[in-house]
């Protein structure tokens, strides 16, 4: 179920956290597949631009992206008139519910009983696969990680590689299971299994539906990266075809996309650009070979002009390129499931909170108050972001709100309440230190001063659940540091 569209869903970000550290297969599968992606961006960025190069073309990328949001209105403007000069039907919605709306309209006016869709993650979102599923449309996804999540029943973990979490082994056992098909785990031989399912499918589609990467207003056009041919198939087979796409995709024309190109694919996944690059300019002319009667571009709001008038506003210019979560020690530890939400990772835990405030169907924070903690705040997902995005700015105001809001958990409002009272009272904090020695040296395991205590009593408990508690028995830390700058000040 998609979380983001189901309100007042309990939420609780901790069993599933500790779930996932127990789960070594889903250790090794996002801890391997993580790093090889981080590395490879650091490898391709460096090769091709250099160092400062690298910095100067996010700098170019993160204020074009900038300018971009601080137009949104006449950019909106402008594409919705160039894209419909080109044949395009543009419909506006201002939350889920609306835009799933608009599409089931399209397609009981067209008769659609089976609908080809490929990646989107502006779908997961607003929850179209199960609308249209009740509404007995069928709904095939046809990017092959996507395809392969949908016949196991399970749901993307990772912005741009959806199923991260599992291995070929599994999906060759879904495809036995489901499609019938010989039990191989060879990466060609699965792709052409799928394959041969989905020509099928795109020949009879009545519908096909996509998301966007970028919306060019000065030419009226939708750009969609994808390296699989997925998208170009469900676009050219089926009679009509939306576009789904948040309305912070706009950039000012195609003179501003070359940046971007440049960076999604290298930040994603360490390709020099994705394998295809395709352009959507209105439906069919009479000069094409192929391609939809009916174009329509479903331009999706869901907190988004929320999140443009708050001091969030540079949260907007995300590309969803994924790679922050490859770089982020939480995500890779833990895996995208865990989150709860449809975005994971650094740009998920600040942006889910934020999407649809304002609705009936947002509760923000309140929501999923775990999401802001989910980070060291070590910083390597501003190193990572090609738009430069400050997440751990943004991870630090949410987590100032929660305290605000009083939507801390009890424990963690405790300790640090404790930890305040004694911090602001020299005499009683020495008095506590004493307590803890004298506690360690009773039941801590002693190593060169230092007594290490397994498992720690009251607010203490948690840090030991999964480390030791090492207390200085010899000598406080304090008469260490006096000592020690007292020397170095007559040295
Ligand atoms: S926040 Fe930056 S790094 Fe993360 S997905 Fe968005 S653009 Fe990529």
């Amino acid at each position: 179920m998609n979380e983001l569209i189901a309100p007042n869903l309990p939420y609780d970000m901790m069993p599933r956290a500790r779930a996932a550290i127990a789960d070594m297969h889903l250790q090794q599968f996002v801890g391997r597949a993580t790093h090889l992606k981080d590395e490879q961006r650091k490898n391709v960025f460096g090769d091709d631009f250099g160092h400062d190069g690298y910095d100067a073309l996010r700098d170019l990328a993160a204020n074009t992206k900038q300018h971009a949001l601080d137009h949104l209105d006449e950019l909106l403007e402008r594409f919705i008139e160039r894209a419909q000069a080109t044949g395009s039907i543009i419909h506006a919605a201002t939350d889920a519910r609306e835009a799933c709306g608009i599409a089931l309209d399209i397609a009981a006016r067209h008769g659609a009983k089976t609908c080809v869709k490929s990646k989107s993650m502006l779908t997961e979102e607003i929850g179209l696969v199960d609308v249209f599923t009740k509404a007995g449309i069928e709904t095939v996804e046809t990017d092959l990680g996507e395809f392969i999540l949908q016949i196991d029943n399970d749901a993307p973990s990772h912005i741009v590689t959806p199923m991260i979490h599992k291995d070929r082994a599994s999906a060759a056992r879904s495809f036995v299971r489901v499609l019938g098909s010989r039990y191989t785990e060879d990466p060609t031989e699965l792709t052409m299994i799928a394959r041969e399912h989905m020509r099928e499918l795109y020949r009879r589609a009545d519908l096909g539906i996509s998301g966007a990467n970028f919306l060019l207003a000065d030419e009226g056009t939708a750009v969609i990266c994808t390296n699989e041919g997925n998208f170009d198939l469900s676009v050219g087979g089926p009679p009509v075809h939306i576009v789904f796409v948040g309305i912070e995709k706009l950039l000012r024309g195609a003179r501003d996309l070359a940046p971007f190109l440049k960076l999604l694919a290298r930040s994603g996944t360490g390709q020099p650009l994705t394998v295809y690059t395709s352009f959507v300019k209105g439906p069919r002319r009479s000069t094409d070979a192929s391609g939809p009667k009916e174009v329509h571009i479903i331009l999706v709001d869901a907190g988004r002009t929320g999140i443009l008038a708050s001091e969030k506003r540079e949260l907007l210019r995300c590309i969803r390129c994924g790679a922050c979560l490859n770089a982020c020690p939480v995500y890779r530890k833990v895996g995208g499931h865990t989150y709860g939400s449809v975005y994971s990772g650094p740009i998920g835990a600040v942006l889910t909170p934020e999407l649809n405030r304002g609705s009936p169907r947002e509760e923000g924070l309140a929501n999923y108050p775990d999401l802001p903690r989910a980070s060291s705040l070590c910083g390597a997902c501003l190193e990572a972001c090609p738009v430069k995005i400050d997440i751990p700015k943004f991870l630090l105001h949410a987590r100032a709100e929660l305290r605000d809001r009083s939507l801390s958990p009890t424990s963690e409002s405790r300790a640090l309440a404790l930890w305040r009272t004694l911090a602001q009272r020299p005499m009683l904090f020495r008095m506590a230190m004493r307590a803890a020695r004298m506690h360690a040296r009773m039941l801590g395991t002693h190593d060169g001063g230092i007594a290490w205590i397994r498992k720690a009593p009251g607010p203490a408990a948690g840090w030991t659940s999964s480390r030791d508690l090492g207390i200085a028995t010899e000598q406080p830390f304090r008469a260490w540091f006096t000592e020690h700058s007292a020397q170095r000040g007559s040295s």
